[in-house]
């Protein structure tokens, strides 16, 4: 792992009033970029050719500068770090980069300077850790089953890596289980090797909420500071229209699974009566952040269900900016009560950047 004292030397090098703010052309990059023209920075897109067309029709959002790559994995090689250490560029790591890039790609191998505590991008890559941290947390987690023959529930079936839901399926029986799981590896939507590596949780039925916090060292007269930016609700394909179909037979009939591939992002928001609880379990979670690794800096996002006895279920953890908060560029119904301007996840992170370089303190908020 690239020590942070080696990223900072490297940030020393850099002229805080040159600092660019970049990342990789896709998730929510036109909102990092929005955000970040606001608050006054440069801006710099990695991005493929396919892509360039869009990232440039948007005069708001448009990187100023871009660096052209085949795949974006090249994000690793000499080159492109090489040109983005020369840009004075602070990458602001999302979704997508760190799939792209790999987490421990990310710790080993990146050396340009990384908003927020890049330690904890490894912590949320993986389930068994995710788990731990929000137990830590003191968060209602969906119950898991290490044998298929323990299933007595409806549970889902998930592979590991960030995957956006692909290939997940729910079952009830350790038949039901072993036939799915012989049709996927069949049909090659996941290998033999990945099939032994699966979370079998426990399938909890309520509505889902996407919460976006962001946690701030400075404010509050530097005791530091959790915000519920904003929320959202994930748009899973097909489960999310799937009621469409029944007019034609039931889903067993018409030999249909429900999948849970990300195609988008709806707003929602949720009875005031639940705010305390989620606003605490994004501080909980804060919280115990600091003893397993350090802190998380900046945004994150908790992944929950929202049961009829109004239990709050948490699921997963996103420890960077999520694809939801692409949904509010000019703020939200929560950051209004926040900031007397609009204020986006995107732009929030420039902001606690401009406040950092303010008072000399990136080694708070940038590794
Ligand atoms: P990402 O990394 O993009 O968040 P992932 O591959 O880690 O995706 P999850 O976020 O864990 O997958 O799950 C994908 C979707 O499956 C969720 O958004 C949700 O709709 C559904 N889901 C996951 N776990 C549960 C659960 N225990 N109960 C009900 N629904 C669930």
């Amino acid at each position: 792992m690239i020590p942070q004292k080696e990223i900072l030397k490297a940030l020393e090098a850099y002229h805080p009033k040159k600092m660019a703010i970049g990342t990789i052309c896709s998730h929510s990059a036109l909102q990092i970029f929005h955000g970040a023209k606001r608050e006054g920075f440069r801006t710099v897109g990695i991005c493929t050719e396919d892509r360039r067309e869009l990232y440039e029709s948007y005069p708001l959002a448009r990187p100023d500068v871009i660096i052209p790559v085949k795949k974006f994995s090249d994000v690793l090689s000499d080159r492109v770090q090489s040109e983005l250490l020369a840009e004075n560029v602070v990458i602001i790591p999302h979704g997508s980069f760190v799939e792209y890039v790999g987490a421990k790609n990310l710790e080993d191998q990146f050396r340009v300077p990384v908003f927020g505590n890049r330690r904890s991008l490894q912590w949320e890559s993986s389930r068994k850790q995710v788990k731990e941290w929000l137990k830590k947390s003191n968060c209602l987690v969906p119950k898991e089953f290490k044998h298929p023959k323990d299933i007595d529930r409806i549970c889902i079936v998930k592979f590991s890596g960030a995957k956006g839901g692909r290939g997940f399926f729910l079952t009830t029986s350790e038949e039901d289980y072993k036939r799915k799981m012989q049709e996927k590896i069949q049909k090659r939507v996941v290998s033999a090797e990945e099939a032994q590596h699966v979370t079998i949780q426990e399938f909890v039925n309520g509505v889902r909420y996407y919460p976006h916090y962001f946690s701030s060292p400075f404010e509050n007269n530097g005791k530091g500071r959790v915000e519920l930016l904003s929320m959202d609700k994930r748009l899973e394909s097909n489960v999310e229209e799937i009621y469409r179909i029944l007019a034609a037979g039931t889903l067993q009939e018409l030999k249909i699974n429900p999948t849970y591939v990300v195609t988008g992002n709806a707003p929602q928001t949720i009875r005031e009566s639940l705010l305390p609880e989620l606003y605490g379990m994004g501080r909980r979670v804060h919280e115990s952040s600091k003893k397993l690794f350090g802190g998380i800096v900046g945004p994150y996002c908790i992944e929950c269900v929202v049961t009829p006895e109004l239990d709050i279920y948490s699921f997963e953890i996103s420890a960077r900016i999520v694809a939801g908060t692409n949904l509010y560029p000019e703020g939200s119904f929560l950051s209004a009560y926040l900031f007397k301007e609009p204020m986006s996840t995107g732009r929030r992170i420039a902001r606690e950047l401009k406040t950092a370089i303010t008072k000399k303190a990136l080694d708070q908020v940038v590794y």
